[in-house]
């Protein structure tokens, strides 16, 4: 039991550059954390300081009720998974899995039972006495969770730990992953450049970029409601459409306007002494003619005319790049079954309340 505190946390490696602006963050016992944002954005080192691998340059880092900054590594209550599994390689899976509690002098009999219960949730009972280069990378990387799960921390802390597996490998151990999360209700902060590993595992994502949280909030939250821009294009795949857009009266109220689409704004989105403003729609929001959904119609929907530039075939479905005017979109989910060449004109739509607006200088999201 225990969540996890951190406080104005800065850390610089070379003084008066830092790589950690300030992370203010709280979580809650048993959460599942995953800290996501682009490489050398600051998520190893802040789950690095965590761990105590790493010094603060200032702030304050609590786990349970106790202030953590001064003490070591051994002495926090903490099990971490990295990307190298780094098991002891002359040693079976079972002796693998007993050798840190047999360094605490914990009694042999507590150890069988622990591993018991460790390898019962990760299924590696039938893997206990072979060696490390007897298993595959999937199932390394299983033994590396159980030598945490057995020494039953009060945190879990993992570093990218998924990304030296090949794709199919990592969406397998990904809900494996989950599974486990529904066994073992341990506080955990995963770091991981990967949005979809972020968004499956995590209770909530904290997005970083450049040292700094731009959003923390539920997979849902930071999807349908992006604090920013940056985080707007970095969750969800393929990224959003974002486009620059003129703000203007019609007779039916506020529009943004583009050269080839109006967008009605609602009456309560306060775009008060703005002249324009940055508009942005998901891929997977567009639809177009002929296909399942249709292309919709009506003053709830903007309608726009674009021309087909790259077909990417991804079997179960289509992603088009479109040209509407000089601007260029991306359309996702489209029907494969359509039989569509570049140079097709098609009819496009998104519905009118699919639209995000953000400041064009702040890049801060606007909502109602
Ligand atoms: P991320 O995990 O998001 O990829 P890191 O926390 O590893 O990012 O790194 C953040 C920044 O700190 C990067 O610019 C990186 O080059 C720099 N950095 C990381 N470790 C060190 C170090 N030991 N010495 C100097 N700079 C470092």
């Amino acid at each position: 039991m225990a969540e996890v505190i951190l406080k104005d946390l800065y850390k610089a490696y070379v003084k008066g550059t830092p790589v950690v602006r300030g992370i203010n963050l709280h979580i809650k016992d048993k959460e599942f954390v995953a800290l996501v944002g682009p490489s050398g954005c600051g998520k190893s080192t802040t789950l690095r300081m965590v761990a105590g691998l790493e010094e603060l340059t200032s702030g304050e880092i609590r786990i349970g009720d106790r202030v953590v900054n001064d003490l070591p590594p051994r002495d926090r209550d903490i099990a971490m998974v990295f990307q190298n599994y780094a098991l002891y390689q002359h040693m079976t899976v079972y002796e693998n899995l007993a050798f840190g509690l047999k360094n605490k002098k914990v009694p042999n009999e507590k150890i069988r039972e622990a591993i018991a219960y460790a390898a019962s949730i990760l299924g590696l009972d039938p893997l206990l006495d072979r060696k490390p280069s007897q298993l595959s990378g999937g199932q390394q990387q299983r033994v590396a969770l159980g030598r945490c799960i057995v020494r039953n921390p009060k945190v879990f802390l993992f570093d990218e730990p998924l990304s030296n597996l090949d794709a199919q490998l990592r969406s397998k151990m990904r809900v494996e992953l989950k599974r486990l999360r529904s066994r073992v209700e341990t506080t955990s902060i995963f770091v991981t450049h990967d949005q979809v590993e972020a968004m499956t595992l995590g209770d909530r994502v904290v997005v970083m970029k450049d040292g700094y949280i731009k959003q923390a909030g539920t997979p849902l939250e930071v999807y349908s409601r992006p604090a920013n821009r940056f985080v707007a294009s970095f969750i969800g795949s393929p990224s959003m459409n974002f486009f620059d857009a003129k703000v203007a009266v019609s007779t039916t109220g506020m529009v943004v306007k583009t050269g080839w689409a109006n967008v009605p704004i609602a009456a309560d989105l306060n775009l008060q002494g703005m002249d324009s403003v940055v508009t942005g729609v998901r891929p997977e929001d567009i639809a177009i003619d002929g296909d399942s959904n249709g292309s919709g119609t009506g003053s709830d929907h903007v309608t726009f005319k674009a021309r087909v530039e790259v077909i990417e075939h991804l079997g179960a479905e289509v992603i088009l790049e479109v040209a509407a005017d000089q601007q260029l979109l991306t359309i996702s989910r489209v029907n494969p079954y359509l039989q569509l060449k570049i140079g097709d004109i098609l009819n496009c739509s998104f519905p009118v309340d699919k639209a995000f607006f953000f400041n064009a200088e702040t890049e801060e999201a606007i909502y109602a």
